[in-house]
């Protein structure tokens, strides 16, 4: 063979190596209009079993699931299933946000407190619906992650670091209250802090087992209601030693 012809293979194969490099799909960042069309999927999904409030469905639209997740978890942020955030922890499934919220009936300019803000994920779908949200996280990094990502993006949601059993007195009483975690009983305190006529959603069980999700409606006195909302599968609540 020619020289120059053996010149134009190897020129060839290195353009032809750089092209399949480039095009490989977990290298390079999916463009905004890709994530859009993503979340639109997630959320028919998320319709289709059976989350209908349309305020939550309008924001589960806009915040951009995938700036909460690990970068290695990004091709996988808009699928239905919980992923690892780090330090042993997960950002929830979608559906099981989407369901949680919509339990607490919020109309917009409730106050909020979620316990457990693990990537900030549903602290972010809490203010887009126009919630004065709380958020309280037991994990050092993950609450300075979250704390960091929150501002970044523009969401107004106020994070505390400590052990969420607590509550978080200062701003009580909320209109609604959101725990991410399961505990084996519910903290007396997050009752306490809830506003009569409030609403609470909490997985309630054994660690590592299936929980029961509850919807705990305060009544006058320390009176509750609660209601059996199925099982689920939630990390379990830490406490502070
Ligand atoms: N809402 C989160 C889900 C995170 S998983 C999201 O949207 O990503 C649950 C989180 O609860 C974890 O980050 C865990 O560290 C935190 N957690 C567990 N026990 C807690 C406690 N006692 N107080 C506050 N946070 C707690």
């Amino acid at each position: 063979m020619k020289g120059w012809a053996i010149w134009v293979i190897l020129l060839l194969a290195v353009l032809g190596l750089a092209a399949c490099v480039s095009s490989s799909p977990s290298t390079l960042p999916a463009a905004p209009a890709a994530y859009a069309e993503q979340r639109q999927r997630m959320v028919a999904q998320i319709a289709a079993d059976g989350v209908s409030d349309e305020k939550v469905l309008t924001a589960f639209r806009s915040v951009p699931r995938h700036e909460f997740v690990p970068p290695d978890m990004v091709p996988l942020a808009y699928a239905d299933r919980p992923l690892p955030i780090g330090y042993g922890q997960t950002i929830s499934q979608p559906y099981m946000v989407a369901y949680m919220t919509e339990l607490l009936e919020l109309k917009g300019g409730e106050r909020v407190l979620e316990i457990g803000t693990g990537s900030g994920y549903q602290a972010a779908i809490l203010a887009d619906m126009g919630a004065e949200v709380y958020s309280v996280e037991i994990i050092p990094e993950l609450y300075e992650q979250a704390t960091a990502r929150l501002r970044r993006l523009g969401y107004p949601v106020h994070t505390l670091r400590a052990d969420g059993y607590y509550g978080w007195e200062e701003h009580a009483p909320y209109d609604a209250i959101v725990v991410t975690a399961a505990p084996d009983h519910i903290p007396p305190p997050l009752v306490q802090q809830l506003k009569v006529g409030g609403r609470m959603v909490i997985p309630v069980g054994p660690p590592g087992l299936y929980q029961t999700l509850w919807l705990v409606i305060r009544r006058e006195g320390d009176q509750v209601d609660m209601i059996n909302k199925g099982g689920c599968v939630f990390v379990p609540f830490t406490r502070e030693p």
